[in-house]
């Protein structure tokens, strides 16, 4: 029987940790998917997945629920077999339309959300699990270290239902990593957690995979995940990859309205192209590309619109931005959260704001848009 506990934060006893060690150095693996496809009965699930994964890149896979990432990371570690397209790790094909290479020969390392530590091995021993091919002496030595580089070494003897949900997940990275796989894979490894655990852990892990160097793809649905670990971001849709490149690249130059959803809160007017320039009541974007009469869409960030107090002597044609009025106001903490209405605009925006003073609902603001904060798109994408 394995143990799936997902523990938040009850923590056991503090206890002092000796310096830790550094990981095992894998040989990182080249990853390469050609048209993958696969379906649950008559359901396709992927539908053509071309991906190349470097020596020692982290991936994210991200998307929302469904859209095919961990069945993508199960073929990837030979856990089901594909309908057609090859998966070839180091040159080798692992995985093809007749042949499936089993998991234990593919030198992949699996951590997966529900960690599955054995309830009736204590810690070493379950991450000497993972050792099974070495002698005895070698594989403690190896788990000792192992368990040494997440900072648990003094819990070797304890079993996983004293350890916190944090502590599990890192005995479970431990045993990820002992075996030194050349590629390791991760599938939404710390949703489990609590807020707070989770950007602990995150840094942990990471840690480890830069000194491990292990080639790395990592399920998640949380585009903040993403862009905190990969060194790409492989955006996935029903199946199929949409867009994949750094979280620089998919935040500032996303292919559709969807993308742009993933990666930041926005507000969605609805314009006509002229010459170039989406028009809109709130201002004129550029739009290269549409032409002129296009029905496009313009995403505004909501952290892109900026808000100054309307003086009754200000105002007027010639100030930048446009004028609004403040239908309501929520503080959160580090922003207030705004809506605003403005002339000649059938619904309201929001406004992310930071350090707004005072203002109301009802208050005249002028609200002033970044460049760099909108996006537009012709209105039949995404
Ligand atoms: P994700 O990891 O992105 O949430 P999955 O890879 O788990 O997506 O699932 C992709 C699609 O396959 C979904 O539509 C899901 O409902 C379906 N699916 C997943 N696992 C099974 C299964 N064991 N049997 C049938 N359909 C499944």
């Amino acid at each position: 029987m394995l143990s799936t506990r997902k523990n938040t934060a009850e923590a056991a006893p503090p206890r002092s940790h000796p310096p830790r060690t550094r990981a095992g150095a894998a040989i990182a693996a080249e990853v390469n998917f050609r048209s993958v496809q696969h379906a649950y009965g008559r359901t396709p699930s992927l539908r053509g997945i071309d991906l190349d994964v470097a020596p020692g890149e982290v991936v994210c896979l991200l998307g929302p629920s469904g859209c095919g990432k961990s069945t993508l990371l199960r073929l990837t570690a030979g856990l089901d077999d594909l309908v057609s397209g090859h998966i070839v790790i180091n040159g080798r094909e692992v995985s093809g339309p007749r042949y499936t290479l089993p998991p234990e020969r593919r030198g992949v390392g699996l951590m997966f959300q529900d960690y599955a530590l054995f309830p009736h091995l204590n810690i070493l021993e379950n991450v000497m699990f993972g050792l099974r091919g070495l002698a005895r002496e070698d594989a403690e030595r190896e788990a000792r270290n192992a368990l040494a580089r997440v900072g648990l070494e003094t819990y070797w003897k304890d079993y996983p239902h004293a350890l916190s949900g944090g502590e599990q997940q890192r005995v479970a990275l431990a045993r990820a990593i002992v075996p030194r796989p050349s590629v390791l894979l991760m599938d939404e490894p710390f949703s489990g957690l609590d807020k707070r655990l989770r950007d602990s852990v995150r840094e942990e892990t990471m840690s480890v995979l830069r000194e491990t160097r292990a080639t790395s793809i990592l399920v998640t649905h949380d585009p903040e995940e993403a862009m905190r670990m990969a060194d790409r971001i492989v955006l996935m849709r029903a199946g199929r990859i949409v867009q994949a490149g750094t979280s620089h690249d998919l935040y500032h130059t996303p292919i559709d309205l969807q993308v742009a959803r993933f990666f930041s809160e926005i507000n969605v007017v609805a314009s006509v192209i002229e010459n170039g320039m989406a028009v809109t009541p709130v201002g004129r974007f550029p739009a290269p590309g549409l032409r002129t009469g296009a029905a496009a869409n313009v995403c505004i960030r909501q952290q892109g619109i900026s808000l100054t107090p309307q003086h009754p002597a200000q105002g007027g044609a010639a100030e930048a931005g446009f004028a609004a009025r403040i239908v309501s106001r929520r503080f959160l903490g580090e922003v207030d959260v705004v809506e605003l209405a403005a002339e000649g605009l059938d619904q309201t925006l929001t406004a992310r704001v930071r350090g707004l003073r005072a203002g109301g609902p009802g208050m005249e603001v002028r609200a002033s848009i970044m460049p760099a904060d909108v996006l537009v798109f012709a209105a039949n994408e995404g």
